[in-house]
């Protein structure tokens, strides 16, 4: 059964003010991530703990990027007249799950599938960024090699 206008209509509304919500979050986030930059650079000190404190709220900014990003393409497959179409098998997505998820364009199996994919993918980026990131803080301390085996 597909959806009828109303029930779009109704989703639409849910998604814009979460999309307004997430707008304001991130504004919020990188403001106070900026902040964080601002005590980093008044008491050396404290700099670890600014940065710790940055990179979460822009690893949380991050998190909320992507779910505006899932909502704008709703928004597409709502344009496009496909909301509520599997963008994977072309099923008819259950009203159920988009009710737990306005944002979803897939059914509830493509989306394991996905989020599987995710977090195996997830799972490399995450030890990849982490280690480069390691890497370009050990150069405050002149990057000497952690152990010399003579
Ligand atoms: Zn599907």
């Amino acid at each position: 059964m597909a959806l009828t206008p109303s029930q779009i209509e109704r989703y639409r509304r849910i998604l814009v003010a979460r999309r307004d919500e997430f707008v304001s979050g991130i504004a919020r986030a990188e403001a106070a991530a900026a902040e964080q930059d601002e005590l980093g650079r008044l008491d050396y000190g404290d700099r670890a703990t600014a940065n710790a404190a940055k990179d979460d709220l822009l690893r949380e900014a991050g998190r909320d990027s992507e779910e505006l990003w899932r909502i704008e393409a709703a928004f597409a497959r709502m344009a496009e007249g496909l909301y509520g179409i599997c963008e994977q098998c072309g099923r008819e997505i259950p009203v159920s799950r988009l009710d737990a998820v306005p944002s979803g364009t897939l059914c509830v199996r493509d989306q394991e599938i996905s989020d599987r994919k995710r977090r195996l993918a997830g799972t490399a980026l995450t030890d990849a960024s982490g280690t480069a990131l390691k890497g370009a803080s050990g150069a405050v301390s002149g990057g000497a090699p952690s152990r010399v085996v003579l």
